[in-house]
């Protein structure tokens, strides 16, 4: 687990590089005039490095927006692939084992909602090894 600081750091970090990506650096293939209303622009360079951008408090609000959300998914993933891991193979086994009980039971009687189902799929995912998970969020870190 790291430190709530640390979270903190990383997705400021993370936020302003996605800022510094959003600005177009002149390939955007379109007029001064149109680039200017659809992306951030660069304004400061600093040592080779944009350092001051210009643009409305939409296209940031949106690219914020999008970096934010992009973190949430991968924490959320993170916690998930966190919960399996923490089970040992005699409870992955005891889970599958009553998660197929509970299923033959919303299939075969009466009065189980659709959000039954769902509670015993999401459950489900704690019974799989997430490797896939793994590579999205190292493919993810840049
Ligand atoms: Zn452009």
């Amino acid at each position: 687990m790291t430190e709530p600081t640390t979270n903190q750091a990383a997705l400021r970090d993370r936020i302003a590089a996605a800022i510094r990506e959003a600005a177009c650096v002149g390939d955007c293939g379109k007029t001064e005039e149109e680039c200017r209303a659809e992306r951030i622009q660069p304004f400061v360079w600093h040592h080779g490095r944009l350092a001051v951008v210009e643009g409305t408090p939409e296209q940031f609000a949106d690219v914020v927006l999008a970096a934010v959300l992009s973190a949430v998914g991968a924490r959320q993933d993170e916690t998930a692939a966190t919960e399996t891991a923490a089970l040992s193979p005699a409870e992955r086994t005891m889970l599958t084992y009553a998660l197929d009980q509970a299923q033959e039971h919303i299939w075969s009687r009466d009065g189980f909602t659709d959000e039954d189902q769902a509670a015993v799929d999401s459950l489900r995912r704690l019974t799989m090894e997430q490797p896939a998970i793994r590579a999205r969020q190292d493919g993810a870190q840049r």
